[in-house]
This record gives C-alpha cells, sequence and structure tokens, in this order.
C-alpha cells in the first residue's frame, strides 16, 4: 500500500494519485493523457517548470494550456539568461495570455558567490560550475517547489546518460517528496519539433541560430550539425553526464545538490 508522501509544510497527496504511481500503470500512456491525469489530480498545486530554452517546455507550456488554460508555468532567471529568453518569456505572456512565474535566486547567496569566486567563476573548474548552478537554480527551484504538489518537466531520455531512467512519473525525493511529472521521457528531438511545427508554438529564436539546448548565456553555444543536441551546454566539460543538478536525485560526483 502506498505510503502518504509528505514534505515539511505539504499535505498528504491524493491515496489514488499513489496507487497509480506506485504501480506505473501510466508509463505506458501518452503525454497528452498523462496531462490530463497530472491536472485533473494536482492543479493548481502543479506547474510546469520551463527553463524557455528548449522547445520541449513550450511544447508542454502548449499542451497543458490547451488542457487548462490557468495552468501554471515558472521559469528560473538566474540573472545569466540570454535577452532571447527574456523575449519568449514576453511572447508567451502574449500569446497564452498567460503570467509566467519568474523565480529569482536569493540575491544574497549570488552576492557572496561572485565576491568569493568571481563573475565567471564556471570556467575555472568543475566544483566553481556546479557552485553557481546550485546558488542559481538548484536552491530557487528548491524553495519555489514548495509552492507545489507536483511538476512537469521536459526531460528526454536521450538527451544524456543521467536521463535514460527517467521515468513518466515518479516521486521527486530530493525536493521534498513531490510528484515529478515527465510526460515525452520518450519522445525525441524530431517528435518535439513535429509538435512545436503543428501547433505554432513560440521557441527560442536562438534554436534558428544552432543552439538546440540554449542555458545562461556564458554557458552555452551553437553546436555543429554532427554535434549532440547538448554538445554545446558548459561545452569545456567533456563527458556524457551535463547537469546542471536540476534533475539529478543522488549526490553523485558533485551533482552540485
Ligand atoms: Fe552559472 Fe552557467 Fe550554471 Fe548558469 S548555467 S547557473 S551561469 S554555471
Amino acid at each position: 500500500m502506498a505510503q502518504p508522501i509528505m514534505a515539511e509544510g505539504r499535505e498528504a497527496l491524493p491515496v489514488e494519485a499513489l496507487r497509480v504511481i506506485e504501480s506505473g500503470e501510466l508509463e505506458q500512456a501518452d503525454a497528452h493523457e498523462i496531462l490530463i491525469w497530472t491536472i485533473k489530480n494536482f492543479h493548481p498545486r502543479l506547474a510546469l517548470s520551463a527553463s524557455f530554452g528548449g522547445p520541449e517546455g513550450m511544447a508542454l507550456l502548449h499542451m497543458m494550456h490547451t488542457i487548462e488554460k490557468s495552468a501554471r508555468v515558472f521559469v528560473i532567471d538566474t540573472g545569466r539568461l540570454p535577452q532571447e529568453t527574456h523575449d519568449l518569456i514576453d511572447r508567451v505572456r502574449d500569446r497564452f495570455d498567460k503570467a509566467v512565474e519568474v523565480v529569482f535566486p536569493d540575491t544574497s547567496h549570488v552576492q557572496e558567490l561572485v565576491r568569493e569566486r568571481g563573475m565567471n567563476l564556471f570556467y575555472e573548474s568543475r566544483e566553481n560550475r556546479q557552485l553557481c548552478c546550485h546558488t542559481r537554480k538548484v536552491v530557487p527551484l528548491r524553495k519555489y517547489l514548495t509552492n507545489f504538489d507536483a511538476y512537469v518537466t521536459g526531460l528526454r531520455r536521450d538527451q544524456n546518460a543521467n536521463r535514460r531512467a527517467t521515468r513518466k512519473i515518479e516521486v521527486d525525493r530530493s525536493n521534498g517528496g513531490l510528484i515529478k511529472v515527465n510526460p515525452i521521457a520518450d519522445w525525441s528531438h524530431e517528435q518535439v519539433m513535429a509538435y512545436i511545427r503543428a501547433n505554432d508554438v513560440p521557441i527560442s529564436r536562438l534554436h534558428a541560430k544552432g543552439y538546440p539546448s540554449v542555458g545562461c548565456a556564458p554557458c552555452s553555444r551553437a553546436v555543429r550539425p554532427d554535434e549532440h543536441e547538448r554538445a554545446g551546454r558548459w561545452w569545456w566539460e567533456n563527458d556524457d553526464i551535463k547537469e546542471c543538478g536540476l534533475h539529478i536525485t543522488t549526490e553523485e560526483d558533485g551533482s552540485g545538490i
């Protein structure tokens, strides 16, 4: 029998929802079916977590909006995002009449970070890069997620080695035991782009300039046609696991959490 999953300040999640998650019966469902189930069970204590730097989040935003006009979406503004990402946030506001929830890191934490390690610390070592991601992304995400019982992400299994075992619905214990929903975990990049084109969904203008995946400005570059879609993220770190810590559940390899 499913045990209630509770984080501090969070009420017990619906028993039926927990049963469905534990049984894995929705793992074969398609993205639309999963979103309908998720919205029915968790809205409005549910939000899409979108970076506005990848087409996945924009496809999901469109899908969720189609199902429920007041579906919520938030983005973490690290303070180093490119102008094109800010432009896209406003384009989404205009197109969907949606008040995107913009989340910022704690000013004093960022101040301390750059005072001690410099403005461009991330280029100097992997440890510095992970510390920057931790301060600017992971900590504000954890804090903001206390507002929700569930959140939706655009993770796909073929994005990198660390995401190959991603389930469509899972319990995110590293962020307080809320439900993490990954409706397009089994989609390819081509499927995402086909959805974007079919529904005329707004995406970052940087994609057309060779950036399949856009993060912070100093940590993203365009990729060559023969490179992996995430090759332009922290390109100076050459291994298969490139994460900011947002989606890492254990403290492996100094993940930044
Ligand atoms: Fe810092 Fe780069 Fe991580 Fe952004 S992506 S938080 S600038 S290390």
